[in-house]
């Protein structure tokens, strides 16, 4: 089967753990305003790639993959969920570690798409879910998407208990970089048990320019980066809102 690629990073350190071979795929659902992958958006965009050659070129780097694998991104890899999930069963054919970089946007329980979503995560040994928002409303007007489908996501994966779960957030002035926001963020994920990681990012401005050279306007003209005292602030209050959850306390907001 043959899946439309964006670009192929060797050596990523940043997409799961160890060294990764991070394929980033094209199509996504939602409209971030502080996408820094704006050509990923269309699927058309990518460049057609079979999951034998993908895996023949991993093979290449793998010497040095050894305590990472292998990593799809996007765009958000959901949307070309099969070819995603051949690609995860060879791999795994192949004794190689996956993870898979996702919003959880697309996800439904209409039957069809909950096999397709079993399929997948049963070759799947982790998943980053980034939760852009923790408010709906929010959500909406960062992502132009519904937080519900990500939610969901996050309790198909803990009824499985199939694979662990990262949560990723991004930080951003005036949108997600709020108390009550980062500690109901908390507060939502304390309650689940198959999330061992948390990594909070500081948004930054790096894709202006590739704005302007696709014509599209930057959404988030004015809004000032953020840096990594920023992610460490909010981080402590996302884990006060853990806390609290575990402990049962009651939640602050
Ligand atoms: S989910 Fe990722 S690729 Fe899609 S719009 Fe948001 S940041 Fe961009």
């Amino acid at each position: 089967m043959y899946g439309y690629i964006h670009s192929i990073e060797t050596m990523g350190t940043v997409d799961g753990p160890g060294l990764r071979y991070v394929v980033f795929t094209t199509g996504c659902p939602l409209r971030c305003k502080f996408c820094h992958n704006p050509d990923t958006w269309l699927v058309k965009n990518g460049k057609k790639m079979s999951s034998d050659e993908i895996l023949e070129d991993y093979e290449k780097y793998r010497p040095y993959l050894r305590n990472g694998g292998l990593t799809v991104s996007g765009g958000d890899p959901l949307v070309q969920i099969d070819f995603v999930s051949e690609l995860f069963e060879k791999a795994k054919k192949k004794e190689i570690h996956t993870c898979l970089d996702t919003s959880g946007a697309t996800f439904n329980t209409n039957p069809d798409r909950i096999k397709k979503f079993e399929k997948l995560l049963n070759v799947t040994d982790l998943v980053m879910l980034d939760i852009k928002h923790i408010e709906p409303e929010g959500y909406k007007t960062l992502t132009g998407g519904n937080l519900n489908e990500t939610l969901s996501f996050l309790d198909f994966l803990a009824e499985r208990t199939c694979c662990e779960v990262w949560i990723r957030h991004v930080i951003i002035k005036g949108y997600t970089y709020k108390t009550d926001c980062l500690y109901k963020l908390g507060y939502y994920i304390g309650g689940y048990k198959n999330i061992v990681a948390l990594d909070v990012l500081p948004y930054h401005d790096m894709a202006v320019h590739k704005y302007e050279r696709l014509g599209i306007e930057y959404p988030l003209k004015g809004v000032p980066p953020m840096t990594e005292e920023h992610a460490k602030k909010a981080r402590a209050i996302i884990e006060a809102g853990m806390r609290d959850k575990l402990l049962g306390n009651e939640s602050k907001y």
